[in-house]
């Protein structure tokens, strides 16, 4: 990993003061009235008060008074493909949704790839995404090149952006959930995967493209395709991720399967450690916790995705009490059909005051933790991205908080995460504007919002729903 360049004096600098500033730093530093320059695409410096006198360079200067400053919000776990089949089988659990939904999935092709990210990322983005990722396990004989249609979404719209590169391989004849024509064979799945990894993954500090090694999940993927992957990942010197104990009919599946629990079954494939991360990991019990804790295994806590599929609340507090790393991600929008970050730090709280922790499971500053610094560790990226602090990549967002809707709570942080969403008034990445007034700067949302319908009803009118 490079370290991060010296300033030399001759970089353009963006100053931003005169707004509450919540660093995520290791202390939690706060400054009810701060500032932070920016030079070039790194933080310069953080503070509290207005901006040092006599800097050269200063390009833009925003008094950002009746704002709260954040690190950009960085999502771990999603399908993007999803966007498209959104408002389906609303009334299902897992492995009942995953039935009504594979066929119509298995028909998605490049232009309805490329429409769905640009409708997830722009969603994202606009509600301060900084940072995404998309798991996309789906990829059909004959649809295109959908990892690169994916990316070139990412690109442009300007987040920082981790794909996922799922497969799978074990279809119903196998045993597996998914339709025999919806799954590539072993050997194709990682010679694809390979090729991505080459092909898209940038391994440099101020890194825009990720790839990491991916097979979808036990039930729908063989033991040789998670445990060749695992080599595979560890070989290229990239990051593993798959789904991980969401529900209880999971569980019975490994059990009757392989004769054991999902975390026993992923250690014995390889699947445990600190380039590993897994989303939902809700039906965990203490030696499953103390396993990921151990090895510095990941979790996705998907707190939306899990009430709307009625999978279980995820331990959390008892993850974080034992040092396990936890970010947050939204799941594909088949399952949480906001596709909203900013929102899920409000339900990642209230969910998990529901369970036996009560009023003591997770307070406004750990909800904004997970959702930025605790996204940064599960990606591998904590130390790029994740905290306000000199040095870091230039991730930040201003989120207003003098309307009508946030104007009178007391506590900046505590208004981000109990009230309302708040409108992102800017989010930069690497410096640059990506959303200005609650608009994203790069691409046209009204023409995203028109392609994902068409694609949408495309997808819908191929897989038979609609006449
Ligand atoms: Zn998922």
């Amino acid at each position: 990993m490079a370290a991060p360049a010296a300033h030399d004096g001759t970089q353009q600098r963006v100053v931003i003061e005169n707004c509450s500033v919540a660093t995520v730093d290791a202390s939690d530093t706060e400054y009810p009235s701060g500032h932070v320059v920016v030079a070039g695409n790194r933080i310069e410096s953080v503070g509290s008060g207005p901006a040092p006198s006599g800097l050269e360079n200063v390009v833009r200067r925003i008094d950002a008074e009746g704002h709260l400053l954040t690190p950009g919000l960085v999502n771990t776990h999603h399908h993007f493909y999803q966007w498209i089949t959104r408002g389906l089988a609303t009334d299902h659990n897992l492995f009942d949704w995953l039935v009504a939904l594979y066929p119509t999935w298995a028909r998605i092709d490049e232009p309805m790839a490329y429409a769905a990210a640009q409708g997830s990322l722009a969603v994202m983005a606009r509600g301060g995404v900084t940072t995404a990722m998309d798991h996309h396990y789906v990829y059909p004989r004959d649809a295109g090149d959908l990892s690169g249609a994916i990316i070139r979404a990412a690109r442009e719209t300007g987040v920082r952006f981790t794909l996922a590169r799922g497969s799978m391989d074990r279809g119903k004849s196998d045993g597996g959930l998914p339709p025999d024509f919806a799954v590539e064979t072993l050997d194709g799945a990682l010679s694809a995967t390979e090729e991505t990894v080459d092909t898209y993954h940038d391994a440099s500090f101020d890194a825009m493209t990720q790839i990491a090694v991916a097979p979808c999940s036990p039930f729908s993927v063989s033991t040789e395709l998670l445990r060749d992957a695992a080599q595979l990942a560890r070989r290229k010197g990239v990051r593993l991720h798959t789904h991980g104990s969401e529900t209880v009919e999971e569980e019975k599946f490994c059990h009757e399967l392989f004769g054991m629990g999902p975390t026993d079954y992923f250690e014995s494939t390889g699947w445990l450690g600190e380039d590993v991360w897994m989303a939902h990991c809700v039906h965990m019990n203490d030696s499953d916790i103390a396993a990921f804790a151990r090895t510095r295994t990941g979790v996705a806590h998907c707190p939306s995705s899990n009430a709307r599929l009625a999978a279980g609340i995820a331990r959390v507090p008892d993850m974080l009490a034992a040092g396990v790393p936890v970010g947050l991600g939204v799941d594909g929008t088949a399952s949480n059909e906001s596709g909203e970050l900013h929102t899920e730090l409000r339900n990642a709280l209230l969910v998990n005051r529901l369970g036996p922790h009560r009023e003591r499971a997770l307070n406004a500053r750990q909800a904004l933790r997970l959702g930025t610094y605790g996204g940064a560790e599960v990606l591998g990226r904590a130390e790029q991205i994740g905290s306000i602090e000199p040095g870091k990549l230039a991730d930040l967002v201003l989120w207003k908080m003098d309307t009508v809707a946030h104007a009178s709570i007391a506590d900046p942080v505590t208004a981000l995460v109990f009230g309302a969403a708040a409108p992102v008034a800017l989010a930069l990445v690497n410096g640059e504007p990506v959303v200005e007034n609650s608009r994203l700067t790069r691409v046209d949302e009204d023409a995203i919002a028109r392609s994902t319908r068409t694609e949408a009803r495309r997808l819908a009118a191929i897989a038979g729903l609609t006449d």
